[in-house]
């Protein structure tokens, strides 16, 4: 699990409780929470107290339960609930999230007060949801939850296993510590923390021209970069992401130079190689043709022969002209024999950081929109960063780069 989270005093959470089986893992998630130091205030849906008492979340968070959108005892302050809830929420989380109040949060609906409040929150807002194997797997749901997302919602996947149902698959609320370590992750990347300081981050694949028109190139689609350079942007820091071809929109909050070769890109990282924060995120062609035809390589014969050129290894100049206290992380990108790999080049390349991932596990890796990570430290620390969306990965990522000392 991630180390060292930041603790969540002073930090006020809208929990919302929805009507799931496993809405009883909130009572555990509220004590966690309030645990870290945080102020807890739960919404309860209709039906959520079919699975659990109200009672019960009241005496752990030490507040009323909210839950009727028209309270019994109308008050003018009673009608504007959800809006002063909205704005006095840090971070507002719903687990577990049923396909139902995913579908309504989806759409916009405002017909209870968990949805009313969802609606006015200025805060992020982190989606757990929890159902059934084939209801999590259903075009609608999956449309559902992609729509939460192009709203800004943050989504914790479901987790693998045993189900209500006596079925077995994806659709489990994941348990309430791995719930709290993510809300700590996000509730840290809200800080100004790195205000004042420089980062810069190398995203996507490089595209080593053969001729006019092939490339050689590799699949990565600089998704774990830009994410990366999000949360360093959300933490204050002035990112620079120097990037190979993606489809992907430049983060609003980071300068974006755009490249396309191995020596393009070795060329605009050195130029803010004085950056206090770097982290090496592309997958960058280790080759590059030795001469680029300049016309259209014909088909002549059943063989080709290419005469490849080492490219320059960008990461490994870095680590040799470091500044000190300068932050240098790499990425390793293996097969196979990963961790012993990775340590190799994490002190070929005088790293403080390197990021296992593997290219052949579902759901991690290249393409994906999830991603598994290994962080090993210069130190020798091993912190297993579990499968969850990108941006997450870079939030859990920045928690112990920056935390501990390398
Ligand atoms: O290709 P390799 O697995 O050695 O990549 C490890 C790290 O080195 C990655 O962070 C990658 O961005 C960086 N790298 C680089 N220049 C290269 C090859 C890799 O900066 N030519």
């Amino acid at each position: 699990m991630v180390s060292s989270l930041t603790p969540l005093n002073g930090h006020r959470l809208v929990l919302g409780v929805t009507g799931s089986i496993a809405a009883y893992k909130s009572a555990e998630l509220v004590r966690l929470l309030t645990k870290a130091g945080a102020e807890v205030q739960v919404i309860m849906s209709r039906d959520a107290d079919r699975f659990i008492g109200p009672l019960t979340l009241a005496t752990l968070s030490g507040r009323t339960v909210l839950s009727d959108l028209f309270e019994q005892t109308a008050t003018a302050s009673s009608w504007t609930q959800h809006v002063s809830l909205g704005l006095w929420a840090d971070l507002m989380v719903i687990a577990p999230a049923t396909a139902q109040t995913i579908a309504r949060l989806a759409h916009g609906f405002a017909d209870s007060l968990l949805a009313a409040t969802v609606l006015s929150a200025r805060c992020p807002v982190l989606v757990c949801p929890a159902m059934d194997r084939d209801m999590y797997a259903h075009p609608a749901v999956k449309a559902n939850m992609q729509m939460l997302r192009s709203h800004g919602h943050h989504i914790m996947p479901a987790a693998h296993g045993e189900l209500a149902s006596g079925l077995t698959g994806h659709g489990r609320l994941p348990e309430p510590e791995a719930i709290r370590d993510l809300v700590s992750s996000l509730i840290a990347g809200g800080d100004r923390a790195l205000a004042g300081h420089s980062a810069l981050v190398t995203a996507g694949p490089t595209r080593e021209p053969l001729d006019p028109v092939r490339v050689l190139t590799n699949h990565s689609t600089g998704a774990m970069g830009y994410a990366l350079a999000r949360a360093l942007a959300r933490r204050g820091a002035d990112v620079t992401l120097v990037s190979g071809p993606t489809s992907l929109a430049p983060p609003r909050r980071a300068r974006t130079i755009p490249v396309s070769t191995a020596d393009e890109m070795h060329g605009a990282v050195l130029r803010h190689a004085a950056a206090d924060i770097i982290i090496m995120a592309a997958a960058v062609s280790d080759f590059a043709s030795a001469r680029i035809a300049d016309h259209k390589l014909k088909k002549q014969g059943e063989t080709l022969q290419l005469t490849l050129r080492r490219t320059p290894d960008i990461l490994l100049e870095l680590g040799r002209q470091r500044k000190p206290d300068q932050i240098l992380v790499g990425f390793a990108m293996e097969s196979q024999n990963g961790l012993e790999n990775a340590r190799l080049k994490l002190q070929a390349k005088n790293l403080d950081w390197i990021a296992l991932n593997y290219t052949n596990r579902p759901g991690e890796g290249f393409g994906a929109g999830t991603n598994r990570v290994t962080l090993l430290s210069r130190t020798g620390a091993v912190i297993e960063i579990p499968t969850m969306e990108k941006d997450m990965v870079a939030e859990a990522m920045l928690e112990s780069i920056l935390s501990a000392p390398a």
